[in-house]
């Protein structure tokens, strides 16, 4: 019988889901005075989740509609882009769908979280706005779609994908939280090349406080389907001083990445940055990591060997 390189991370999954939801209890979080969820090295004090204040209340999935006048499904994009050297190899077309069922602390663009924030649109518009950039994106690059996170609107990113795989052979990368993975069908992921995986903790304890309430067991899920439909992926991990940057954590994030084997081309350390401030007092929110520093370099370092350590290639 062929080995499941998966079975480690469904297991895993199921674990981390049942801790999560313990900690979740009341009683359970009272009782140990820790948000340690039974992992080790996930120390602190009690950190259930929850969006931040001031914060729209998270995205619910979109459901499938069809543009009347050519048919394809309708999706709520944020913005266009062209980029390079980010948001996957080469020159892309970048497409950020409004939209996020989470609520991350340190979320640079809250502008994107509220869906019908967005433009309405179709796929086949879309698709032929990416057929413009194909002078700079076919050779070396492709289309990227993030967020935002692109899940919610699973159907519309099937589209795209599918279309753009079909007419110009481009490249496509998703970049995801995982926040509802279980939308991403088997055809999504076969028309993906690669996908942005942000790992945001290693324990379900910080991942629910990290991001608003999400759910580590859904990376993990998402992980173990990418294994076995050998989806490229680059892992990416926000280092914040004082939330994720603890020694120990570094290590079950990048434990993890390495559950995920030949599949993980690289991991990217993402040092904290302030630059979404401005869009917080824009929204009339408060910045919901006023006071935190961003990492020194001796600290990124540290991170990228945490990673290395265990024969991934990590950069920053
Ligand atoms: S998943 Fe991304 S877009 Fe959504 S809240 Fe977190 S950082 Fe912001």
């Amino acid at each position: 019988m062929t080995p499941d390189p998966a079975a480690p991370l469904r297991a895993l999954s199921r674990l981390v889901d049942a801790q999560g939801q313990a900690v979740a209890s009341p009683t359970d979080a009272a009782a140990t005075g820790s948000g340690d969820a039974g992992l080790p090295g996930a120390g602190g004090p009690s950190i259930a989740g929850a969006a931040p204040p001031g914060a729209l209340p998270p995205e619910a999935p979109y459901e499938d509609e069809f543009d009347v006048a050519d048919g394809s499904r309708i999706g709520f994009v944020h913005s266009t882009e062209t980029t390079s050297g980010v948001n996957g190899p080469g020159l892309r077309y970048t497409v950020f769908l409004s939209g996020c069922g989470l609520r991350c602390l340190y979320c640079h663009n809250p502008d994107t979280q509220g869906m019908r924030l967005g433009e309405r649109t179709s796929a086949r518009r879309v698709i032929a706005e990416a057929g413009r950039y194909l002078a700079f994106t076919r050779r070396h690059g492709g289309l990227t779609v993030t967020g935002g996170e692109p899940l919610l609107q699973a159907g519309f990113v099937e589209e795209l994908f599918v279309g753009v795989h079909a007419e110009y052979g481009l490249h496509t990368t998703l970049d995801t939280s995982a926040n509802n993975q279980h939308r991403a069908s088997d055809r999504l992921l076969a028309h993906t090349d690669l996908v942005l995986l942000d790992i945001k903790a290693g324990n379900p304890a910080l991942y629910e406080r990290v991001s608003g309430g999400g759910r580590l067991s859904d990376v993990l899920d998402l992980g173990a389907r990418l294994l076995e439909h050998e989806v490229a992926v680059w892992v990416r991990f926000v280092l914040v001083p004082g939330l994720t940057d603890a020694p120990d954590h570094v290590a079950q994030v990048a434990d993890l990445a390495a559950e995920l084997g030949p599949i993980v081309q690289r991991v990217e350390v993402l040092p904290y940055h302030r630059l979404g401030v401005q869009k917080y007092a824009a929204l009339g929110r408060p910045y919901p990591l006023e006071g935190t520093p961003t990492p020194t370099n001796d600290q990124v370092e540290q991170a990228l060997a945490t990673f290395r350590d265990r024969g991934l290639v990590a950069l920053a």
